[in-house]
């Protein structure tokens, strides 16, 4: 699997890293563990122009690499792709770890009052740059992001996300009914702004724009009318909200839409689903509904420290896995206690546990990578190692604590190196980030 550096240019501005290098080639659902992964123990992978080039054994690529090419070269670490968070709430970073809730409460008590505080600019813009930041820190280089209500947290949230010149995918909050009176819009104004967002940064620089209404109680269904002609009306929009995350908001559900057969046949009624189309839980969902999200290819985005936290459930990846549902792992802060995607791991591992079932360190690599990008029709461009993809990767230290460096002595093969990683790893074990080949966070 090895590919020669580019040769446009005689004085290169190529770079090459050398670790061990890790990507994901499928999920191990569909090809089995011993051929889901592609792995380097003294790998190089070389980078240009913001693209990866070429990546194989060490040893190889150097015989083809152009004079002047810098070498970076990191003992004892692993380089894997940028991780990528197919759900997240950057309005919520104030006020994650609120105590005490469910769902309904949690959003009266908690949520609403937050998303509040952004329809000042200047907030919006604090919390963009503190957001980022923590991504970047935990090594997460393509989210999936809610907005609030106000246009100006998505102007915000992107700019940001532009100056570092990220691939992010976001979108203003639609919600017209059952929330305080300064955070709702209507579909006509709705509609509006979202269409000004979209104009303003669908398709700009690395940026992508979701319709997201909150969750079928908040949205009317004039108002899911309108989310359906937006997607209609443009190329590649996303679709992202929530579904069937607690037994209390599906039965609120069914009370407001009862001529809808259930959750997810709302949100199909107004044709929100499809291939870019993201939803968030879908804790409990039946076999039709199921098979329903497999047909229209879209994706749910499991968020285990927030299941676990709010006490909504465990997410059933086998029954997903039978369906063929596209799952992408989502962090889902502010419910969720972390950003980081190794923590995400390590509860994934234990909501499976507890329906009696085993996740495999190489199927989580694939959901925190692989898996997130094709949830998000992105594995052309990230998720993966492959040449010719753009260069978001991530620099892991195995020796991020004295306890992880200590346990990793007596692991025997990548498999168990993995484990450890995802189980006792967190921000501390993101050595760098890089997003374009450019390093936009290092921990040193
Ligand atoms: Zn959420």
């Amino acid at each position: 699997m090895t590919q020669s550096p580019s040769t446009s240019n005689a004085t290169t501005s190529a770079t090459a890293y050398r670790a061990a290098i890790l990507d994901s080639l499928g999920d191990p659902a569909e090809l089995g563990l011993e051929n889901s992964y592609r792995y380097f123990e003294d790998g190089m992978m070389v980078v240009e122009n913001g693209r990866i080039t070429a990546l194989g054994h060490a040893p190889e690529i150097m015989k083809g690499l152009q004079s002047g090419t810098k070498i970076h070269h990191y003992e004892d670490a692993l380089i894997t792709p940028g991780f990528i968070d197919t759900h997240i709430h950057y309005p919520q970073t104030g006020m994650i770890a609120s105590y005490g809730d469910q769902l309904l409460d949690w959003l009266e008590n908690y949520t609403f009052p937050a998303e509040q505080k952004f329809v000042d600019p200047a907030h919006a813009e604090q919390v963009s740059e503190i957001f980022l930041n923590e991504l970047l820190r935990n090594g997460t280089t393509t989210a999936l992001v809610f907005g609030t209500v106000h246009p100006q947290s998505v102007d915000a949230f992107f700019s940001s996300a532009e100056k570092r010149n990220l691939r992010m995918i976001a979108g203003k909050v639609l919600m017209d009914r059952n929330a305080p009176e300064a955070l709702t819009d209507t579909p006509e104004s709705g509609y509006r702004d979202s269409k000004a967002l979209i104009e303003r940064w669908h398709g700009k620089g690395r940026l992508h724009y979701a319709v997201t209404p909150r969750f079928a109680p908040t949205s009317s269904p004039e108002q899911l009318a309108t989310a359906g002609q937006l997607l209609r009306e443009y190329d590649g929009l996303y679709m992202h909200t929530h579904l069937s995350e607690n037994r209390n908001e599906i039965e609120w559900v069914k009370a407001l839409f009862p001529e809808q057969n259930g959750y997810l046949d709302v949100y199909d009624h107004h044709n929100l689903l499809g291939q870019r189309s993201v939803f968030a839980h879908g804790v409990h969902l039946c076999d039709e509904e199921c098979q329903r999200l497999a047909e229209t290819d879209s994706a749910i985005a499991f968020c285990p420290t927030s299941n676990l936290f709010l006490g909504s459930g465990l997410f059933n990846l086998p029954q997903a896995e039978q369906h063929k549902i596209k799952v992408g792992l989502g962090t889902d802060v502010g419910a969720g206690t972390s950003f980081s995607m190794l923590q995400t791991i390590n509860e994934a591992y234990k909501v499976m546990q507890l329906q009696g079932k085993k996740l495999h360190p190489f199927k989580s690599f694939y959901l925190a990578t692989l898996g997130g990008a094709r949830a998000l029709q992105l594995e052309q461009q990230v998720g993966t190692l492959e040449p010719g993809s753009e260069a978001d990767f991530v620099v892991l230290d195995y020796n991020s604590t004295p306890l992880m460096s200590y346990r990793m002595q007596q692991a025997k093969d990548l498999e168990e190196r993995l484990f450890v990683l995802m189980t006792l790893g967190d921000d501390r074990a993101i050595k760098c980030t890089f997003a374009m080949g450019e390093l936009v966070y290092s921990r040193d």
